[in-house]
C-alpha cells in the first residue's frame, strides 16, 4: 500500500495540470471519464514530433517521411498488442469511438441489413452507440432495440437473452457505462450473440483505462475506443475489427492512401487497414497514443485498478454518510465512476458549488439521455477517478458535496 502510494504520487507529478489553482483553491480533477489529463511524456512526444520529425506518412521518398511512417506503424503495432489483436492489420486509426462506430454502421451494417432485421443495443449506451445505428436502421427499415437496465445499474441478461433472435444482426454494447460505472460481461454477451449469428461491437471508451483488454478472449468482432480517454490527445481513436470481416467491408471514405490504383472511371482499393484510412491521418496523435500505452504499461494494470478501486470505495463510503445523497449505479462490478444526486437539488447546482471549490466534475445527462429517461432523472453529478487522483482529492470532493448539501437543504 505504502509502496503504491509513493508510486502514484510520482505519477501524479507527471501531470502538470494538477499544480494549478482554480478559484483560489487546489485543482481537483474528477472528470477523467470525459477526458483524461495528459502526462508530460505524451505532451512532449507531440511537441517533439512537430518540432523535429514532422512529415507526412506513406508517401514521401525522404528520410523523415520514412521515419514518420515507421513510427506511425509502430504505434499501430503497440495498439494491436495492447488489445491483443491477432494481427496489426486489424487496427484502424480513426478520430475516436464515435467515428469507429459510425464506420462500422456505414461499412458493415449498411450493406448487411434488410427490412425487419434488428440491432440490439442497451439502455446504458452513450449516444455514440445509439445514433449511428438509428441512422442506418431507418435507411434499411431495420429496428434498433435496447436491453433493459436494472434499478441498480446492472444489465438485465435475461432480457438480453429474450431479445436475441435470428433477426439480430448486430449487438452493440458498452464494456463500461460512462455514467453508472457498470462493467458488463462482454465476453458472455458476445458468446450469446454469436449463438444467434449476430456480430458484436464493444464500445471500449471507458474500459481501456481500467483493465487489460483482450479482444481475442472477448471474441468480439469490433472494438472501439478514444485516445483522449487514455492519456493521449484528442482526435485519435481506434477501431479494432476481425480481419476476415474487415476484408469484406467497402471503404468508409474515399481519398488518398486508401486506394491502390485510380482511374477516372474507377479505382481499386488498398488492403486493410489502409482501405479505411483515407487522407492524411492524425500521425502525431497515433504516435502519442502509442506513447500513452507504453506509459500505462510501465505502471501495470493490476496496480492501476487497485488504486482506482481504493479511491472509488473511499468516495462511495463517504458519500453514503452525507444526508440526501442518492448514488446512481450500484452494480457489483463497477469502474471508477461515481454518479449521484442530492435529493431535491438540480445536478448543475451541485456541479457549480463544486466548481467554486476548484473541483471539476461533470453534471448533466452525459450523452445518455435514454438511460436518464429510464431512471426517471434529468441528469447526475459524476465524479470519475484516474491514476493521478489521490485520497486527498476524495476528501476535498466529499467536503465539497457536504457543503452543497448544507447549502441546498
Ligand atoms: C466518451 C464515450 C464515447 C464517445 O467517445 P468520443 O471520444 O466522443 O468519440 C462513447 N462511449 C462511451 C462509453 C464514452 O464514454
Amino acid at each position: 500500500m505504502i509502496e503504491n502510494e509513493t508510486l502514484f504520487e510520482n505519477i501524479r507529478r507527471q501531470f502538470p495540470a494538477l499544480t494549478q489553482k482554480v478559484n483560489g483553491r487546489e485543482f481537483v480533477y474528477l472528470d477523467s471519464a470525459a477526458t483524461t489529463l495528459k502526462p508530460e511524456v505524451v505532451a512532449k512526444r507531440v511537441y517533439h514530433f512537430n518540432q523535429y520529425e514532422i512529415s507526412n506518412v506513406h508517401r514521401g521518398a525522404h528520410y523523415f517521411a520514412d521515419q514518420a511512417t515507421q513510427k506511425y506503424e509502430e504505434a499501430r503495432k503497440t495498439t494491436a498488442a495492447f488489445l491483443n489483436a491477432k494481427t496489426t492489420t486489424e487496427v484502424i486509426f480513426v478520430r475516436g469511438t464515435t467515428e469507429a462506430i459510425n464506420l462500422i454502421a456505414y461499412s458493415f451494417a449498411r450493406p448487411l441489413l434488410k427490412e425487419n432485421d434488428e440491432i440490439l443495443i442497451t439502455e446504458m449506451e452513450h449516444h455514440a452507440n445509439i445514433v449511428p445505428w438509428q441512422i442506418v436502421a431507418s435507411e434499411k427499415r431495420a429496428k434498433v432495440r435496447a436491453v433493459l437496465v436494472k434499478e441498480n445499474g446492472e444489465l438485465d441478461l435475461e432480457d438480453l437473452k429474450s431479445k436475441l433472435s435470428s433477426k439480430t444482426k448486430i449487438v452493440a454494447v458498452t464494456a463500461c457505462s460512462n455514467i453508472l460505472g457498470t462493467v458488463n460481461n462482454v465476453k458472455l454477451i458476445t458468446e450469446l450473440a454469436h449463438k444467434v449469428g449476430a456480430k458484436v461491437l464493444v464500445d471500449g471508451a471507458q474500459i481501456v483505462s481500467q483493465e487489460v483488454v483482450d479482444v481475442q478472449d472477448i471474441n468480439c468482432d469490433f472494438f472501439a475506443f478514444s485516445g483522449h480517454k487514455l492519456f493521449a490527445p484528442f482526435g485519435i481513436g481506434v477501431l479494432y475489427a476481425k480481419k476476415e470481416i474487415l476484408e469484406t467491408m467497402p471503404p468508409y471514405q474515399g481519398g488518398g492512401s486508401m486506394i491502390s490504383d485510380v482511374c477516372i472511371e474507377s479505382s481499386t482499393y488498398n488492403d486493410v487497414p489502409y482501405r479505411f484510412e483515407a487522407g492524411t491521418p492524425n500521425v502525431e496523435g497515433a504516435i502519442a497514443l502509442g506513447c500513452a500505452i507504453e506509459f500505462l504499461k510501465s505502471i501495470g494494470f493490476t496496480k492501476i485498478s487497485e488504486h482506482k478501486k481504493d479511491l472509488l470505495e473511499a468516495a462511495t463510503e463517504g458519500l453514503l454518510k452525507i444526508p440526501q445523497v442518492q448514488i446512481v449505479g450500484t452494480a457489483p462490478r463497477k469502474g471508477p465512476i461515481l454518479s449521484f444526486n442530492l435529493l431535491k437539488t438540480h445536478h448543475s447546482d451541485v456541479g457549480q458549488v463544486l466548481d467554486q471549490q476548484g473541483i471539476a466534475v461533470r453534471a448533466g445527462h452525459h450523452c445518455t439521455q435514454p438511460l436518464m429517461k429510464r431512471l426517471g432523472i434529468s441528469g447526475t453529478v459524476r465524479a470519475s477517478f484516474s491514476i493521478y487522483n489521490n485520497i486527498k482529492d476524495v476528501d476535498l470532493f466529499l467536503k465539497g458535496v457536504k457543503k452543497a448539501q448544507e447549502l441546498f437543504q
